[in-house]
């Protein structure tokens, strides 16, 4: 039976936006999701029958959210969902209407995708200028409605085009609040109805400081400064641009060891050197050597290290030892290169390696000081942008008569995995402006706009609704939606060239990996790229709010399963291996990691030999290069059609799982070709 081809005129209390606003955090995680869950009665047997996850497709062919494909005002293609649009009952008319929920625009024909209608048939029931709390005749809701509590149902003021309308403070009333006005979307990349299974100690609140869109301004603007000036100083110091990413690693990577409050830059670590990032910089001089495509090519890198090397155990102070063998080497590479004339491509390659083997550790020794010197002021900037943020935080709560909050006495007590809970009051933000463009939302502070589309705009609401404990009324939710924005914005780099690291698994993955595997929780997730609403992340201060549970390294699992999708940094990578094996051992609980890392074997990253070796290694599979995809790290801020992008290195699942783990959640033959499958891109 095909429910959303049965779709049936619906009562007013059941043209209710289908969402779950618990005003209380999700904390014991009493699924807050009842009026949510797809009653299995209403399956689709067939679905149900092959055990396959339903996927419904909507008008538009598009995947349904499970949230809302049972629900009849929801029967329209996902561009008009997207924009607002729903279809309700008119009772008075007895006949179905279209309503825009963010416009307030209603038809009595469907629009167009573009969101577009007639304007003769604009406004049918003069619902456009109604307040919220009008009673009206057809489709108003009756009073025992429980939207009428809820306040992301509230109708917005009508948009009058030109009239600042667009421009809303985050600091204004709950009615004119945006955030309340959005409906929970429709969505194909994440599924909120999924309760945890992971259980946990007790863990101590957070007592930083709050995010502030002014501290979070001098942050962003002090780390793209420092990004800007630590690639200049490479250039001009060692002649090479930075490494592509290596800032994000070093961040990632420092962050490790790292015993600051600073959420994005470390600011206590020992030894302050940060080693991933003075190797890849080592790795790079004199020259970055980057794979050529054609014997021209190989000749010319050869020729061009050989001139990089002499010309630096010229210009640096190197013993006459390493002076002599560089020398050397580079004159004899000229000889054969002149004596060769052409050679094959391998000839040119062997050369080079040849050459990079004898020269490499004298122009290392030649070059060390001055690039730990590059490392370590990265890091002193980084502590010296900290301090200034955190200065101005005191500011701002000495002005506002805040204090930091004390840490409560926290009894050990078992329960299901909860938010991160921040207990130092947030002081009142400043105004965050709101502007709809399109199928995004533009918010912006101080003239600093941040961009997301308005699905992942409405991902963050529901979020926010389901995990904020201080603002039921979503009067802060602009303003900390923008902290969280810039904050990723931050970490991606001014160029965005961090998104790489963003790249989340597709949902037919997570789908399957929940169906088969008992999966309910991401180790490594941001509140833009997650699937499951619980979820680990970098930064437990701005993701708070959204569900975050805090850093994987500081998250304690006793039982569950989980998904691990590490950025790729070796250095966490590593870590994260540790950290697993360490919680897999002190559990008799079942406890089973999936983990995905890049089949990176030309050499085999530690990570990598690790967990084939690991003695919870239960399986292991590959999706090969080119057959399986990504979804972009930038999907929050990209087309639609640009999201799935596929993957151009093998990725390797290996089933990390404790005794009773395994016995839960093992992986089976069966599963696992079931895997391979939901792996497969869907358009191949
Ligand atoms: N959740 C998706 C995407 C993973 S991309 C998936 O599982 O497929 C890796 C994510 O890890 C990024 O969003 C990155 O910001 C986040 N991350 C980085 N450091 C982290 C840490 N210490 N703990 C948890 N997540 C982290």
């Amino acid at each position: 039976m095909n429910l959303r081809s049965q779709t049936k005129p619906v009562e007013p209390n059941k043209t209710e936006e289908v969402h779950s606003t618990p005003q209380q955090p999700e904390e014991e995680e009493e699924e807050p999701t009842s009026t949510l869950a797809v009653s299995p009665t209403k399956l689709d047997s067939s679905t149900e029958e092959s055990g396959r996850v339903r996927q419904n497709s909507s008008d538009s062919g598009l995947p349904l959210s499970p949230l809302l494909e049972n629900d009849p005002s929801h029967d329209l293609p996902e561009q008009l969902l997207v924009k607002g649009w729903r279809k309700l009952w008119s009772k008075r008319e007895n006949r179905p209407y279209f309503f825009n929920k963010f416009t307030r625009e209603s038809a009595w024909d469907q629009p167009n995708l573009e969101g577009e209608f007639d304007s003769s048939l604009q406004d049918p029931l003069g619902i456009r200028s109604l307040k919220p709390d009008d009673t009206a005749p057809g489709p108003t809701p009756s009073h025992t409605d429980v939207r009428l509590s809820r306040p992301s149902i509230d109708i917005p003021p009508p948009r009058t085009p030109g009239a600042g309308d667009k421009r809303r403070a985050s600091t204004d009333t709950p009615d004119a609040n945006p955030a309340k006005k959005i409906a929970f979307p429709l969505s194909s990349f994440f599924n909120f109805t999924i309760a945890t299974n992971i259980m946990i100690d007790q863990r101590k609140p957070l007592t930083i400081p709050c995010p502030h869109p002014e501290t979070e301004f001098l942050r962003s603007q002090l780390t793209n400064e420092a990004r800007l000036s630590f690639g200049n100083s490479l250039q001009t110091r060692e002649g090479i641009g930075a490494p592509p990413n290596a800032y994000n690693r070093a961040l990632l990577a420092h962050k490790i060891r790292d015993k600051g409050r600073d959420p994005l830059l470390p600011t206590q670590c020992f030894p302050e050197l940060c080693m991933s990032l003075f190797r890849e910089i080592m790795n790079d001089i004199p020259v970055k050597l980057v794979k050529p495509r054609y014997t021209g090519d190989a000749r010319k890198l050869l020729f061009r290290y050989a001139e990089a090397a002499k010309k630096m155990i010229e210009s640096r102070n190197a013993t006459s030892e390493s002076r002599k063998v560089v020398k050397w080497n580079v004159e004899e590479t000229f000889v054969w290169l002149r004596k060769k004339g052409t050679a094959s491509y391998d000839d040119y390659l062997e050369r080079l390696a040849h050459l990079k083997r004898q020269c490499q550790p004298h122009l290392t020794e030649v070059a060390q000081s001055s690039v730990e010197g590059i490392c370590l002021k990265w890091y002193h900037t980084c502590c010296e942008i900290a301090r200034k943020v955190a200065e101005l935080s005191a500011t701002i709560m000495k002005e506002q008569g805040i204090t930091e909050a004390t840490m409560p006495v926290v009894p050990p007590r078992k329960m299901n995995c909860y938010a991160i809970h921040l207990i130092t009051p947030t002081p009142r933000l400043p105004t965050v402006e709101y502007h709809p463009d399109n199928d995004y939302i533009n918010l912006t502070y101080k003239k600093d706009t941040v961009r997301v589309t308005s699905a992942h705009f409405q991902k963050l609401e529901q979020m926010y609704r389901m995990n904020c404990r201080d603002d039921p009324q979503l009067v802060l939710y602009l303003s900390r939606a923008w902290c969280l924005l810039k904050r990723y914005q931050t970490y991606y780099g001014t160029d965005q060239e961090g998104f790489g690291m963003q790249a989340a698994l597709p949902s037919p993955i997570f789908e399957c990996l929940h169906r088969l595997f008992g999966v309910t929780f991401e180790c490594f997730a941001s509140p833009l790229n997650c699937y499951f609403k619980q979820y680990c992340s970098a930064f437990s201060d701005t993701d708070g709010y959204f569900g975050s549970r805090g850093p994987v390294l500081d998250f304690f699992p006793l039982s569950g399963s989980l998904e691990a999708n590490p950025p790729f940094c070796e250095e966490l990578m590593e870590a994260m291996v540790d950290h697993f094996e360490n919680l897999l051992s002190e559990s008799n609980e079942p406890l089973s990691f999936i983990v995905f890392i890049p089949e990176w074997r030309d050499p085999p990253t530690e990570a990598l030999i690790r967990l084939e070796t690991s003695r919870y290694s239960r399986k292991q599979v590959v999706l090969p290069a080119q057959e399986h995809e990504y979804r972009h790290g930038l999907q929050h801020n990209c087309p639609q059609g640009d999201v799935n992008i596929k993957a151009l290195h093998g990725t390797l699942v290996v089933f990390l799982q404790n005794d009773a783990g395994f016995r839960k959640w093992g992986p089976t033959p069966e599963k696992i070709k079931e895997l391979l499958l939901a792996a497969k891109p869907k358009n191949s």
